[in-house]
């Protein structure tokens, strides 16, 4: 086990790269987070705040084969593929499919409850005492049905959850109406998964934990970088401030870290998998918890600064500009779950889920760069899935050995794609 303090970089300042710095400072070390903007400000920002144990369902289902073809000629659906884009992803498909088999999805599922089964307790033992405890509240995920007949229990997602202990239950219209007042009267039943948090502001989330990080000791550093290069068992990260050598670097850059990465001869299936919401301040409206609306995959959830709504996975492009049909889309899909919403005028965001098609990141050591971890590739779970990674992370940079498997998270997996 090494000991000695380490000077570690870590690339990229979004929740992950942030919950990693704090933990390899809680573990000695001497931590610089590098970001070429405001820490905690890209996808890490926008996204729907849920914090749960039991986010442990892949987007690789059973079945999920009938939904493809509907997904590609749907430009305003809950998911689609930019058709310019199709080619590119073809690959990342076809494994995605595999990755559909119920026994497949059976072990993502398991490796996913390694990432999140804790994240609502480390999450507030993070954010003790910087004041900002409130920024995390108790709350249910609320799956609400327009039809009553389709919300069922013994479905395989919920199947999966309550396995693991998710206390479940279903409730009908009249329940669901006194729960969320401001739901539409559409909806006709919901099933409530209960023991999970939701973040009220995820951007400022990632700017207290920011401060954090400097009261530890840690340097944060605005640097867009361009290179990473081993030099003698050691790293030199290049970015426009010049080129600094750190013991080990953490390679933490969301979607980017694939273009990192390739300059190091590794290539890695990461899909660009973009997602929108809209954001309406100043209505008054509210919910008690975070509601999705299962037709139209998309999450409601009272912020610090509004309501928002959030869904859309659209594969494209890293660099294409938000689309404005798929804005309109999720306006729509808002005001069709909260009737009220209807003359507001929402300001709209869309940010980039780095994917792997198995729905699980990548957190190693690469075999082929001793002293680079990787830790990208949260896709969906990033928010919830951060403080466990940064855990696993500072134990790969300690070199401490666990009894956890954590081996769904290796490049190798991929190899044969
Ligand atoms: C619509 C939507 C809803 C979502 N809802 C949820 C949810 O409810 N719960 C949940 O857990 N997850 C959710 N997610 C997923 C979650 O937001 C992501 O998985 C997570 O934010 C990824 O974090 P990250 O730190 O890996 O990446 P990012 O937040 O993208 O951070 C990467 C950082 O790297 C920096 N960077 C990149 N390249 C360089 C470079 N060369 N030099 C320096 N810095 C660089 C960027 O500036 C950025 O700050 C959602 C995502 C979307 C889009």
């Amino acid at each position: 086990m090494t000991t000695a303090k380490q000077s570690v970089a870590v690339v990229g300042g979004g929740i992950v790269g942030i919950c990693s710095a704090i933990s390899l400072l809680e573990a000695g070390n001497d931590v610089t987070l590098m970001d070429r903007d405001d820490t905690g400000q890209a996808t890490s920002s926008g996204n729907a705040g849920i914090i749960s144990p039991w986010s442990i369902v892949p987007q690789a289902m059973p079945g999920i084969w009938k939904q493809i073809p509907g997904m590609i000629v749907k430009p305003d659906g809950p998911a689609g593929v930019s058709l310019r884009h199709s080619f590119q992803y073809f690959p990342w498909l076809m494994r995605f499919l595999r990755e559909s088999k119920i026994d497949r999805a059976k072990t993502n599922s398991n490796a996913m409850h390694l990432l999140c089964g804790d994240a609502v307790t480390l999450y507030r033992d993070l954010i003790k005492g910087t004041g900002h405890e409130d920024l995390i509240v108790d709350a249910m995920y609320v799956h609400a049905f327009r039809k009553a007949e389709d919300a069922d229990l013994d479905a395989l997602g919920f199947q999966m959850r309550s396995e693991k202990g998710a206390e479940l239950d279903l409730i009908g219209a009249a329940d669901l109406r006194d729960l969320e007042p401001a739901l539409s009267h559409d909806f006709q039943a919901a099933i409530l998964i209960k023991g999970q948090a939701r973040a009220r502001n995820p951007g400022r989330i990632g700017s207290v934990l920011t401060d954090k990080i400097m009261r530890l000791g840690g340097t944060v550093l605005r640097a867009d970088v361009h290179d990473l290069k081993p030099v003698d068992g050691a790293w030199d990260v290049t970015s426009n401030t010049g080129t600094k050598r750190y013991d080990k670097v953490v390679l933490a850059a969301g979607i980017w870290s694939a273009n990192l990465l390739k300059k190091l001869g590794v290539s890695v299936p990461l899909a660009a998998e973009r997602g929108y919401h809209v954001s309406y301040t100043h209505t008054g409206l509210t919910l008690n918890n975070s509601v999705m609306d299962t037709s139209a995959h998309a999450v409601a959830s009272s912020m610090e600064n509004g309501l928002r709504v959030a869904g859309m996975a659209e594969f494209s492009g890293i660099d294409v500009p938000p689309d404005p049909k798929r804005i309109r889309a999720l306006e729509k899909v808002a005001r069709s779950m909260v009737p009220a919403l209807k003359d507001a005028t929402p300001k709209s965001w869309m940010g980039i889920r780095p994917s792997f098609p198995d729905s699980l990141p990548i957190i190693q050591e690469f075999r082929s760069h001793p002293g680079l971890i990787g830790a990208f590739g949260h896709s969906h779970y990033g928010l919830m899935m951060a403080p466990k990674t940064g855990r696993i992370v500072a134990d790969i940079v300690e070199r401490k050995r666990t009894n956890v498997d954590f081996s769904a998270f290796g490049a190798e997996r991929f190899k044969f794609l």
